[in-house]
């Protein structure tokens, strides 16, 4: 380990990586194979906790993404969408139970290639990514009862771009829905994160899936552009920033295609004078520093009752100087590495425009390792809503404290920004949450707890949090075109 917070001294218990099997170069997944592309270039994935390259993919350019349409188009015109819903359920039940059988191995790539602890990427991000999957494979022979009318179609070829902060379970979310509904799909995983990708192609494989059916480019953002601009798709899903989705929204008015965004948020987690602290304590440390707060609910404007805000803060900073800040593969591990240069860069560029407008930064003591990229947990206390750690979008481990004094000034200022994803409420009182939950303009409002998620609880928000629903049956929506004959 790489800090010794307070309290008793962990042995180190590394994850091993022999499980794991990373080839030195990857084509990109066409048509049920992989296809080496003769003159594409080819860019590194480092593991971001060390630097250490882990391999090499390709940069899929405008014939690599016309290939993957033109295969995700024949299969689904000649086999997927023909096939009985049953029958496409017997494909994605087989996905979900290759996801669980090689869970440790996909576990511990997933910490890899993103830097995530690997308690976090062992019980969240692979069992919610089979939940997925058993979740709409349920679905794929029963969608006449998805309140889509009686005989729902899907849409055809779906474009799904995808982040890099939970890699394998934003495919989930894009892939097991689209599959369940009868569309085919080429998806592009971000720059820094592919290799989840990449072994998901394997398992579509190993299931039989029918060629074309899922199809995997790998590239940059400009290869996310191409694929948002082709003529041959039906469908964009994309998951990521604002500007990046206003861009693609930009791109996609005046054609047919149909379009779901899901991007940034700057949730507020609010304290009432009547919450269990330390149950709230709990919940604030998952709701900012899971992920490393790479998360686009996460709860990153604390908005404490002024009365217990002292109180509330002593609590805080010792619960954060017990976290464990280091190796993503150490299985003591609570805050692993930052998912890239470029990020670290701006996290530290936002946490310096707090120190610049006047908050006051504390950050938990911890040694971090010399290579690789880290940010420790950080709190901003003396912040006003003009500032700009109030307004954008750390994705970082970084909570920024407000205070108020009366319900309607928490939901005032909960409701001061344009994005719209999440809200946490911690109260005792039942009345309160409810009167509370009507008010908060967010897709997603947890109560006495934060970041749950569910295959059958539709995740979505307003504003520039974007639109469409993923999850649920609102998120089959996403996906089907209405038939009432
Ligand atoms: P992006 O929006 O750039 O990345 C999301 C995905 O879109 C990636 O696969 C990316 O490829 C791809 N992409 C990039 N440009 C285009 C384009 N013009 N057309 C189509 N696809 C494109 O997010 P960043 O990684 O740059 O992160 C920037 C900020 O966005 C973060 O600091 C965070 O605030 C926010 N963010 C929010 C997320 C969320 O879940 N809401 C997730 C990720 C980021 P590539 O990775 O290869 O560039």
């Amino acid at each position: 380990m790489t800090n010794e917070p307070t309290g008793f001294p962990y042995a180190p218990a590394p994850e091993s990586t022999a499980i794991v099997d990373i080839s030195s170069s990857y084509g990109i997944f066409v048509d049920g194979a992989f296809v080496e592309p003769v003159d594409a270039p080819r860019f590194k994935t480092v593991n971001p906790a060390t630097e250490e390259v882990l391999s090499e993919v390709c940069q899929a350019g405008a014939p690599e993404v016309a290939a993957a349409v033109a295969a995700a188009r024949r299969a689904h015109d000649e086999v997927w969408s023909s096939m009985s819903g049953a029958e496409r359920g017997k494909y994605i039940y087989r996905l979900a139970r290759l996801l669980q059988e090689r869970a440790r191995e996909l576990a511990v790539l997933e910490s890899m290639d993103n830097g995530k602890p690997i308690r976090e990427s062992r019980d969240v991000d692979l069992p919610l990514a089979a939940a997925h999957f058993f979740y709409h494979a349920g679905w794929a022979d029963k969608l006449e009862h998805a309140g889509m009318g009686r005989d729902p179609r899907g849409l055809g070829v779906a474009a799904q771009i995808i982040p890099w902060n939970f890699p394998l379970l934003m495919l989930a979310w894009k892939v097991a829905p689209a599959l369940a509904t009868g569309n085919t799909v080429v998806l592009k995983p971000a720059e820094t994160t592919p290799l989840t990708a990449l072994a998901f192609a394997e398992l579509c494989q190993q299931a039989d899936l029918p060629p074309g059916v899922v199809n995997i480019v790998t590239g940059d953002g400009r290869t996310g552009q191409l694929l948002a601009e082709s003529e041959g798709i039906d469908k964009v899903a994309f998951t990521g920033s604002t500007e990046v989705g206003k861009q693609i929204q930009r791109s996609l008015a005046g054609t047919r295609r149909r379009l779901t965004l899901e991007l940034g948020g700057k949730a507020a987690n609010i304290i009432f004078d009547d919450a269990p602290l330390d149950e709230a304590v709990e919940g604030i440390v998952n709701g900012i520093y899971f992920n490393q707060g790479h998360v686009c609910c996460a709860g990153s404007r604390l908005l404490v009752q002024e009365s217990i805000v002292e109180d509330l803060l002593v609590r805080l900073r010792r619960r954060l100087q017990t976290l464990r800040v280091g190796d993503p593969l150490d299985k003591n591990t609570d805050v692993g590495a930052i998912n890239s240069a470029a990020q670290l860069e701006r996290i530290v560029a936002l946490a310096e425009s707090g120190d610049a407008e006047g908050a006051e930064r504390w950050s938990a003591p911890c040694t971090l390792p010399e290579r690789g990229f880290w940010f420790p947990p950080t709190i901003f206390t003396s912040v006003t809503t003009a500032h700009r750690i109030a307004r954008e979008e750390i994705f970082g481990p970084v909570l920024s404290v407000l205070t108020f004094r009366t319900p309607d000034e928490a939901v005032e200022k909960a409701n001061n920004t344009p994005y719209g994803l999440s809200a946490g409420i911690w109260t005792e009182k039942g009345s309160r949450i409810l009167w509370m939950a009507s008010r908060l303009r967010a897709g997603v409002v947890w109560a006495n707890t934060f970041n749950q998620f569910d295959p059958t609880s539709p995740f979505g928000g307003y504003g520039e949090s974007g639109f469409g629903r993923e999850g649920g049956r609102a998120g089959l929506a996403a996906y089907l075109q209405e038939r009432v004959n």
